[in-house]
């Protein structure tokens, strides 16, 4: 569609939206199941005002951090410490995914606004839990090979009647808020030979849409666009890496990060930098500010063999809202080695430091420092550990960057990290009690093993694969050195903390059995609630972290949960569902996921609230007795190798799945006959498994079956010793 066309078909919409706005939502655009909207007016009327003085309606949760501070603080308290006991099941919706569900929903006059896997849009009935809508924008499920991390989405924007969602195929959708209908769609993505994905959150002000993308571990070059939001035009674009260096820059602030950037050919393999998480808007100085990822490849010594900072990678990058012009950035991790993305979630707040007001952001990256920064120039005001950091001593305050350990320098030999490829906290959302200048955010402890490509070690020389990923590290030996190093491995733990982001201190710490769980919503209740891996959702007391409250959902969690207020009681709701890195990791403690199964579902309580959850069904882990193994040892190496690199990923490290992508241990004679039609034709690709053709020979997709039948059979007769000592 070219910009006259969608101009045109932007002057339509906007008539739509204005008739939509004289009349009530007509039953003509609803599905059967449908019900009118428990409040007057026309569904998703929130604009920059509304968004302002968010505090005037606590009932609703009208942006993805509740409003444009990002605070994720609910102001409301019936639920609170001393009703919590109460608390039950209202009603719960099964949205019919089985990956994770990631989003924050959006709740505004009575509707809920979410996103599923595959980027499909629900509208809700925010007090029954009635579906209203549903917008499938059609993402190809063999799309799902050129995501890292699922086909999860982490929700919508809702905007002067629209709703904006950004899809894992990288367009850009705005859908009628009312009736459910596309109203405008975009491609986002400059180069569709490269695996561009969108999985966050589009994010809205000033009549613009604001969207990044992801892809780095596959190799792509970052970049942001604003979009006008009732047309679709673009506005401006803010690329994050510097492009080819025989080619024009495209805003002077490239010509400034290539300067940063030394030898090497990073723009073959893309050079990463995508933002795709954190944007938040700041009206205060009308500029936004992006959340800017980790290089690709994930190796400087391959990226940048002569040195430099490479902006803006592992950047907080300030822009000017209405030209995309750059205010000023701050790197977290200057030549990032690590995957250490800043793209984690950012709050902003007035605090007192040093006796001083400031206007500041917060925001703890994957790097594992919480940062404080000066919103109005990015001045460094607090850089604290707030999880274990093996990779740096400390930040040094004068020049503002990390002091590097040399004790786990990986560039001659493989070493234990911490944090790892997650960070000490991720995308998980963290919430903050400005009142008490406290942050309650998850955490985690997970080690991984850094190691240079050993291709590029051998040669001197890396090659782009444009079928795979292109980290520059040792993945094809990864299991093997975790086993060879086994003993000295750091322990891998997930957190619940509440942290002082200016002294530094850890108020308390409550320990999770899994590393990897939700987000987090704390209350004016004097409650902090959160859902693990194990599956439960619970409430802490924001002053001590102890546990007031716990549901067994049976199903593991990541999303945030929100709270809303309708008629008089408050809701608190979460999106149930896990998967995304869980995938990569693959089988490990005993979660939700693991046990149950992962059917994603809407979670809505309150107090009194009755509702029966559906009992969850126990998954049969019983390994079947496998075909012949016939490989050499060799053979079996080559598969283990080809398993880690091409199909780890998804169906986990070790061929041990998290519960969720088939186990293929599990895997009968009738898929092992078609083995190869599967790997190499692509004949369950309508179910998401793409044809990996380019990237596996028929020999390696041999030596791949091979390997998982030797591992099936170790932990067959494994799993058969202990049930024979348990039954004796
Ligand atoms: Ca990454």
């Amino acid at each position: 569609m070219n910009p006259t066309t969608l101009i045109k078909h932007g002057a339509v919409v906007l008539l739509a939206f204005l008739l939509n706005v004289a009349c009530s939502p007509s039953g003509d655009n609803q599905p059967s199941t449908s019900v009118e909207p428990s409040s007057d007016g026309p569904r998703g009327a929130i604009d920059d005002a509304r968004i302002n003085n968010a505090a005037s309606e606590p009932g609703n949760w009208l942006a993805h951090g509740l409003d444009y501070r990002e605070q994720r603080f609910s102001p409301l308290s019936q639920i609170n410490r001393e009703t919590v006991t109460q608390l039950g099941l209202a009603y719960e919706l099964d949205v019919g995914s089985n990956d994770a569900l990631e989003a924050t929903p959006i709740m505004v006059d009575n509707t809920l606004f979410f996103t599923s896997t595959f980027s499909i849009v629900h509208a809700v009935d925010a007090a029954t839990g009635v579906e209203l809508w549903r917008y499938d924008p059609e993402v190809p499920r063999d799309f799902l090979r050129k995501a890292c991390c699922g086909p999860i989405n982490r929700g919508v924007s809702v905007y002067e009647g629209n709703v904006y969602v950004a899809t894992l195929d990288g367009r850009l959708v705005a859908i009628n808020a009312g009736s459910g209908e596309r109203v405008w769609e975009v491609d986002t993505v400059i180069d569709r030979d490269r695996f561009y994905t969108i999985t966050g959150a589009p994010k809205t002000a000033k009549g613009k849409v604001f969207i990044g993308n992801g892809g780095a571990e596959f190799g792509v070059r970052g970049y942001v666009t604003a979009y006008d939001a009732v047309t679709g035009e673009q506005i401006w674009r803010f690329y994050t890496v510097p492009g080819d260096p025989s080619l024009p820059f495209e805003h002077p602030e490239m010509e400034l990060a290539a300067t940063t950037w030394k030898g090497g050919s990073w723009w073959e393999v893309g050079g990463g930098g995508t933002v795709w998480n954190s944007i938040v808007y700041d009206p205060e100085f009308d500029q936004v500010y992006l959340g800017v990822g980790n290089g690709a490849p994930w190796t400087r010594i391959i990226r940048s063999p002569g040195g430099g900072d490479n902006l803006f990678l592992s950047s907080i990058v300030a822009v000017d809202a209405d030209t995309g012009k750059m205010n000023w950035y701050y790197q977290t991790t200057p030549g990032d080695n690590w995957d250490y993305t800043a793209v984690q979630d950012m709050t902003l707040a007035d605090m007192t430091v040093d006796g001083e007001e400031r206007k500041v952001l917060l925001q703890a990256p994957k790097n594992g420092f919480f940062y404080l920064l000066d919103r109005e120039d990015g001045e460094l005001l607090r850089a604290h550990p707030y999880v274990k950091t093996t990779w740096a001593t400390h930040v040094d305050m004068e020049t503002g960057r990390p002091v590097e350990n040399p004790e786990t320098d990986f560039s001659e030999e493989a070493k234990w990290v911490l944090p790892g490829p997650l960070g000490g906290h991720d995308w998980q959302a963290m919430s903050f009690d400005e009142s008490k200048g406290v942050m309650y955010l998850p955490a985690q402890d997970f080690p991984f093993i850094y190691s240079i490509d050993e291709e590029f070690k051998k040669t001197g020389y890396f090659k782009r694969n444009p079928g795979t990923t292109n980290l520059g590290i040792d993945i094809a030996n990864s299991s093997i050195l975790a086993e060879q190093m086994a003993d000295s491995a750091p322990t891998a733990k997930g957190y619940l903390k509440a942290f002082d982001p200016i002294s530094g201190e850890e108020i308390w710490s409550v320990d999770h059995v899994h590393y990897w769980n939700s987000g987090v919503m704390a209350s004016a209740g004097g409650l902090v609630f959160q859902g693990d891996g194990l599956g439960f959702f619970s409430a802490y007391n924001t002053d001590t972290g102890e546990k007031l409250w716990t549901y067994n959902t049976y199903i593991s969690m990541l999303a945030p949960p929100i709270s809303y207020e309708i008629d008089g009681t408050q809701y608190v709701a979460i999106l149930a569902g896990t998967g995304a890195v869980e995938n990569f990791v693959g089988e490990t403690n005993e979660t939700a996921a693991q046990k149950y199964g992962n059917f994603g579902k809407l979670l809505v309580f309150k107090l009194g609230g009755d509702a029966v959850l559906k009992e969850p069904r126990i998954r049969d882990r019983t390994i079947p007795e496998q075909p012949p193994l016939v490989a050499s040892a060799e053979q079996l190496l080559r598969g283990e190798q080809q398993y880690n690199v091409v199909c780890g990923g998804c169906h986990g490290a070790n061929a041990r799945a998290a519960g969720i992508i088939p186990d293929l241990r599990m895997m009968g004679d009738g898929k092992h006959a078609i083995f190869k039609e599967i790997v190499l034709d692509g004949v369950l690709a309508a179910g998401g498994m793409a044809s990996f053709a380019d990237v596996v020979t028929p020999e390696d997709a041999e030596n791949i079956r091979q390997y998982i039948i030797s591992r099936a059979n170790i932990d067959r007769a494994e799993a058969q010793e202990l049930g024979a000592a348990a039954g004796g």
